[in-house]
Order: C-alpha cells, then structure tokens, then sequence
C-alpha cells in the first residue's frame, strides 16, 4: 500500500502476512563481527525506551522471554559457550525461533575467496579455519525468524562500504538480494544510524517481539525497509534550528546557535529523528547542539555527503531562493515581537478600571 508519504506498509502485503506467531520463547542471535566497530552494541546499552534490560529480563508484558547473546554482554566474554546457540542455530536444532540481529557490513568475499578472511565469528571445529560473517549469514538466514540490520554498516554499507573500499563491502539487503523473507514472511528489517539511535533499535524490537507473540502486525516499513514511524521525517523538520533557516538567518562558523546549512548542514534532505529523540534519553541531537548532520543514516552515506564541512549540494541554491522570503519574515517578526513585547496598556495602579470589563450584573 502507497501511503501519503510514498512508502510501503510491508505488514499489509499477503507475502508479510507472518505465519509464526504466538512465540513464547524466542532468541537474539546478534552477530557484529562484520566489518564493524561494535559501536551499535555500545549505543544500544544506552537504550531506555525500553532498556535492553527490561526486554531480557521480561518486565515488559506481553513479550515472549528473550534469550539475547551478544558477545559484549555476554558473560562468558566469547568463547565456545557463547557461539553454542549460533551453532546449534545453523544446524537447524535450537529449538527455538530467533531473531538474527546483523552489525556491521558484509565484506564481499569472493574478492579474495581462497586467499583468507575479511571476517572471522568463531572456527570450523574440524578444519579450525575462521568461519566468516558470510558463511554463518548463509546459513542462519534461511532459518531465522526475523533478520535485523543495526546501524547503517549493516543497512546499507556504510563507512566500509565507501568508494575505494578493498573489501567490496555491502549492505545486509544488498547481501541476501531484496526478495529475501524470514521465516515470519519478512524481510530484514533496517535500523540505520551510525550508530543507531538506541532507542529507535529497542522500539522496533519491541515491535518485532510483540509481533512475534501475536499481539501486534508486522512493523511498517518505507521503501529502503526503515521502521516508518521512526525515519518518516527529515532532520530538519525536527531541528530546534529550523526557525532560523526559515528566516534565512544562517551561522556562518560553528560558534553560532543559529542555522547551519551554511556551514554543511545536510539535514533538509536527511530521514532521521535524533534531533526530535535525542542520542540517548533525550540528550543532544546533532544539529540541535552545534553538529552539522552529515547524513549517517542514510542509504548514499558517506559518499554522497562528502565533503561533510562544505555546504551541501542545492543548499546554496535553496539558502539563496530563501533569502528574500526570510529578510521579509524576519523584519515582519521583529515587529510583531515588538509589540508582544509590551504589557498591554490596561494595567496600571490608577482610579479607572480601563480593562473593558463589562458589568452587566449592575443595574
Ligand atoms: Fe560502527 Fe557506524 Fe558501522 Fe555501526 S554503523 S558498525 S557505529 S561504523
Ligand atoms: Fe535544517 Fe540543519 Fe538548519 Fe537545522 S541546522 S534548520 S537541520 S539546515
Ligand atoms: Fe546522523 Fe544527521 Fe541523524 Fe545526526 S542528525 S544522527 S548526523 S542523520
């Protein structure tokens, strides 16, 4: 279905329409040993709507109980103990659905098939060769109940993804092909952000587990499968700097409160919500605090936001085209600021009451 934003609600295609449901018990397989710097992880233990704590430890109703391996929470600190779960996961016999979580790019392999390993999650017990990102992705895929990508490594690529690159590296979708599905009949599920935004991660999640015990429908996706909710508006529509750029009043250095396209502000043209949620609880924002956006979520990062310090294709265009409609709004404002900026001229300690007040009770 086409909304009114132009995007697609994946939960509303019959191929969507998940057949396993009411899950009890389900697990998060989470791989970040792409091309990565585990900095999703890291963000996501900041989450607190929800806490990655309240989902495992179930304090949420109404969620399945989740059993979570990640390698920097796990309290074995990797080890065979630790890759257990993925094994038994690729054979086919844990038992339980899971939800494969994907960190980082994928580094195209056949580059240099036989002549070593971009990547390497744990060894082939009989060979003790390095098994890659690559291999333990085919093999968990096909079995996984939903595939999560987090951060925009393992969306769309990302830094190791950018042109030059000697690893071919690529996207989770751009790995599996787009005709993907899990075995819920979804495709993967991109949360981009670099790193992800914690909370933007552990609400679709949540989405995702309800969905999985049959209390909710599938999450809705755009097009380039983003939750829609969170990656429907542009940074700019969220900026606390936006009534700047409106009366084209634009900083000229990183010193200045007010707008910075001027100075590399691509957020007009970016999906993001951090300036609305916040890094974590709330705190900062990108541009918001004096950082220009440089689109990190986005599909075309970095390449198509390079170089991040000049000011953005069409942003001289569009800053100029804006420049007389601001003058005019700005002179306009400051009048009427002006004069809200006066008591109005009925309050005053004399004799009259010159308020208006009308008082009809007296004869
Ligand atoms: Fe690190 Fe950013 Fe890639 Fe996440 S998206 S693995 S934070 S470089
Ligand atoms: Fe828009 Fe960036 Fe200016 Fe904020 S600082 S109003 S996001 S151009
Ligand atoms: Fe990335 Fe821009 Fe969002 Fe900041 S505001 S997180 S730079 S997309």
């Amino acid at each position: 279905m086409t909304t009114d934003r132009g995007t697609t609600h994946v939960g509303e295609q019959p191929e969507a329409a998940g057949e396993q449901t009411g899950i009890d018990e389900i697990d998060v397989l989470w791989i970040s040993e792409g091309m990565s710097c585990d900095g999703d992880t890291v963000s996501i233990t900041a989450a607190s709507q929800p806490s990655i704590e309240d989902v495992v430890l179930g304090i949420i109703p109404g969620l399945p109980k989740v059993n979570l391996h990640n390698k920097v929470l796990s309290p074995s600190l990797g080890g065979e103990d630790y890759l257990a779960p993925f094994r038994a996961a690729a054979r086919g016999d844990l038992g339980r659905p899971f939800i494969l979580v994907i960190e980082g790019s994928i580094p195209n392999q056949n580059i240099i098939e036989g002549d070593g390993f971009w990547t390497s999650f744990g060894n082939d017990l009989e060979t003790g060769q390095p098994l890659t990102v690559n291999w333990w992705i085919d093999q968990l895929t096909p079995r996984a109940w939903a595939v999560v990508a987090a951060g925009t490594c393992a969306t769309y690529g990302g830094i190791h993804a950018m042109a030059g690159n000697p690893t071919g590296s690529m996207g989770l979708v751009d790995y599996l092909g787009g005709e993907y599905r899990s075995q819920a009949g979804l495709p993967v599920v991109n949360v981009p952000g670099c790193p992800v935004q914690p909370d933007n991660f552990m609400e679709t999640l949540t989405w995702l587990l309800f969905h999985a015990a049959g209390s909710a429908p599938p999450p809705p996706l755009d097009h380039m499968l983003r939750p829609q909710w969170l990656f429907g508006r542009t940074v700019h529509e969220g900026c606390d700097r936006a009534a700047y750029y409106e009366q084209a009043d634009f900083a000229l250095d990183y010193n200045s409160p007010k707008c910075q396209v001027r100075v590399g502000c691509w957020g007009p043209v970016v999906n993001c919500n951090v300036p609305k949620r916040g890094w974590m609880a709330g705190i900062g924002g990108c541009p918001n605090v004096g950082g220009i956006c440089i689109g990190c979520t986005m599909p075309g990062f970095p390449d198509a936001f390079m170089p991040f310090m000049d000011e953005p294709t069409g942003g001289s265009l569009s800053s100029v085209l804006i420049k007389p409609y601001g003058a005019f709004i700005r002179r306009m404002r400051g009048i009427t600021n002006a004069a809200v900026n006066k008591e109005p001229r009925w309050r005053h300690n004399e004799e009259a009451l010159t308020s208006g007040y009308d008082p009809r009770w007296r004869a």
